[in-house]
């Protein structure tokens, strides 16, 4: 049978790199995302027989669908990704509602309507889950109150969920990534926040893809929480 990962958000950035190196390992891959046309395009540059769906993640009915249609034309999802996310930054006096409720349901909705699609298909047999949380979830960080809370509550439904479906031989594990290279941080002026990173230099989206791929493939870790930092969390 197939190995068959979907990567949410796999159209950009890390998810992306993600797919590309699942797609070198000899997984199926379904990216997922809203724009179509650019999860085409990421699917395309993998080569192979690689698949792409459109999906809002905040939307249970086309969760729900999306992992219907991967189903029909993959086969069973046995490895899920979920790096789809956005962030609104603001201070929270000036912080609108809306901005609050769409950074929760895609950050934090989103990866538990997809874990929930997929635990039908794993419940199986077996399955591996990553999610990319970020170290703003447990070290805060201003104008990102709301956004840490996506991230910090991540991580909570990820360790309850491991400890759920263990024995379902499911596991899951969060990566929390630092400052990456990005669209999400294209607008940051990268030499403002180097001094606090070890290793000077913000991450690529590879290596915290070579990080997802490691507990996505790791068959004694779950609930675990995985930083991929530079040494960022160490100064802050
Ligand atoms: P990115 O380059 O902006 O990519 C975001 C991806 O998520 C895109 O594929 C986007 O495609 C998809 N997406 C956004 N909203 C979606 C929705 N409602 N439904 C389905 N797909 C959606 O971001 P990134 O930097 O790779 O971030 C990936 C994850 O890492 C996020 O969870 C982010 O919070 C986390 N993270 C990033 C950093 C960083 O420094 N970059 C640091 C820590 C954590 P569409 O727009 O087409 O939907």
């Amino acid at each position: 049978m197939d190995k068959v990962c979907a990567v949410f958000g796999g159209s950009r950035g890390i998810g992306r790199a993600v797919a590309q190196l699942m797609a070198q390992k000899g997984y199926r891959l379904a990216i997922v995302a809203r724009n179509l046309e650019v999860a085409k395009a990421a699917a395309g540059e993998l080569g192979g027989n690689h698949l792409a769906f459109s999906c809002d993640v905040a939307k249970e009915e086309d969760v729900q669908h999306t992992f219907e249609e991967m189903e029909k034309h993959l086969g069973p999802v046995n490895f899920l990704v979920n790096a789809a996310g956005i962030n609104r930054d603001s201070l929270l006096v000036r912080a609108k509602a809306e901005d609050m409720i769409s950074q929760l349901h895609t950050n934090l909705l989103g990866p538990m309507l997809t874990c929930k699609a997929a635990m039908k298909m794993m419940i199986q047999q077996g399955g591996s889950i990553v999610n990319v949380g970020s170290i703003i979830g447990f070290k805060g960080n201003v104008g990102q109150s709301v956004y840490s809370a996506t991230k910090g509550g991540l991580i909570g439904f990820s360790r309850s969920l491991a400890k759920e479906v263990a024995r379902k031989k499911i596991r899951v594990n969060v990566v929390a990534p630092g400052f990456i290279h990005t669209d999400m941080t294209k607008h940051l002026k990268e030499e403002q926040f180097t001094k606090n990173i070890l290793l000077g230099r913000f991450g690529e989206a590879l290596d915290v893809a070579h990080a997802v791929v490691f507990l996505l493939e790791s068959p004694y870790i779950t609930g675990h929480v995985l930083v991929v930092d530079g040494g960022l969390q160490l100064t802050i």
